[in-house]
């Protein structure tokens, strides 16, 4: 056993180390990335499901990497995280979704919504960290409808002083939240009515396996039906298909998002879409 254990270990090593390596080579690179004008921030439509139109987007960060490309969040959000650089980039993301929604606002689209993400550890923060949003929402003009917060679920439910005093910090500047990823933890409906949420987002493995008469189309209905009775509206993710849509327009969901729909893309592609007014 003694000697497996050897084997085992001696097997791993080099592994972990090349891993360890190339974890600190990029969060070496990422500490750079903003101030070299590396981080890209992509637009995801979201389609009001009865009219096809688009009413919001969702700003998702890509680092467009000199060697390695255009890398994806789920390869550096972590990295981002324990190294404390998501501060700087949730900061760069809403500078450039801020600038964004006055941009569509003031262009014919008055009622036009970014949504942002923040992570746990972003959101929970110390210090007066919104307020430096907020004075550069007043410096651009910009009015906190505009914007929507995403957070996930498990900061409910360590339901600490802080995070009730940034939701009504949000709340307060008009700034609207949304409830991220949605069926994949705890799902418990019961803190959506102590706290002031105004959007659901159902996670897409819940939207993949949506059939007829499935149990998840029954508990999306049944979500779909209680969200709105406490006065939430409820974005569908991951709508690939056809199929998907129809399932959820017939049980009531609001908005949808998806491949169906579109890729998350460039801000001036997204631009340029939402300028043609098509109908996705
Ligand atoms: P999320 O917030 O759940 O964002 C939705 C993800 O689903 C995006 O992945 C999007 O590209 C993908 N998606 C959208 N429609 C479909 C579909 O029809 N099918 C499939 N298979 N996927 C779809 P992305 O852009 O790779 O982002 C991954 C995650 O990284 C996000 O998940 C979010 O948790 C995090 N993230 C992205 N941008 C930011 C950011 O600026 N700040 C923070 N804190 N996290 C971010
Ligand atoms: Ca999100
Ligand atoms: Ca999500
Ligand atoms: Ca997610």
């Amino acid at each position: 056993a003694k000697g497996a254990g050897r084997n085992r270990f001696s097997y791993f090593t080099p592994a972990l180390q090349v891993a360890a390596l190339n974890r600190m080579r990029l969060t070496n690179d990422l500490r750079g990335a903003i101030r070299a004008n590396q981080l890209r921030v992509y637009f995801q439509p979201i389609v009001h499901l009865r009219t096809g139109r688009i009413h919001k987007a969702e700003a998702l960060v890509r680092w467009q990497h000199p060697q390695r490309g255009l890398v994806s969040p789920v390869d550096f959000i972590a990295l981002a995280e324990s190294s404390g650089l998501i501060v700087d980039i949730g900061e760069w993301m809403f500078r450039e979704s801020a600038r964004w929604a006055r941009r569509w606002r003031g262009e014919h689209h008055p009622d036009f919504q970014v949504s942002v993400n923040q992570s746990p550890l972003e959101f929970q923060r110390e210090g007066q960290a919104y307020d430096r949003w907020f004075a550069h929402m007043h410096d651009i003009g910009l009015e906190g409808a505009a914007l929507v917060v995403e957070i996930t679920e498990g900061l409910l439910l360590d339901a600490s002083a802080g995070v009730t005093d940034k939701l009504l910090q949000l709340r307060d500047a008009g700034i609207q939240v949304a409830l991220d990823d949605f069926g994949t933890g705890y799902s418990s409906l019961s803190y959506l009515k102590k706290f002031d949420i105004d959007y659901l987002k159902i996670d897409r493995s819940f939207t993949r396996n949506l059939a007829p008469q499935s149990s998840d189309m029954a508990l999306s209905e049944a979500i779909i039906v209680m969200a709105h009775k406490l006065g939430l509206r409820v974005v569908a993710e991951g709508v690939e298909t056809a199929e998907q849509r129809d399932l959820l327009l017939a049980a009531g969901c609001d908005y949808g998002q998806g491949y169906l729909f579109a890729r998350p893309m460039p801000a001036e592609e997204f631009d340029a879409l939402l300028r043609s007014q098509r109908v996705l």
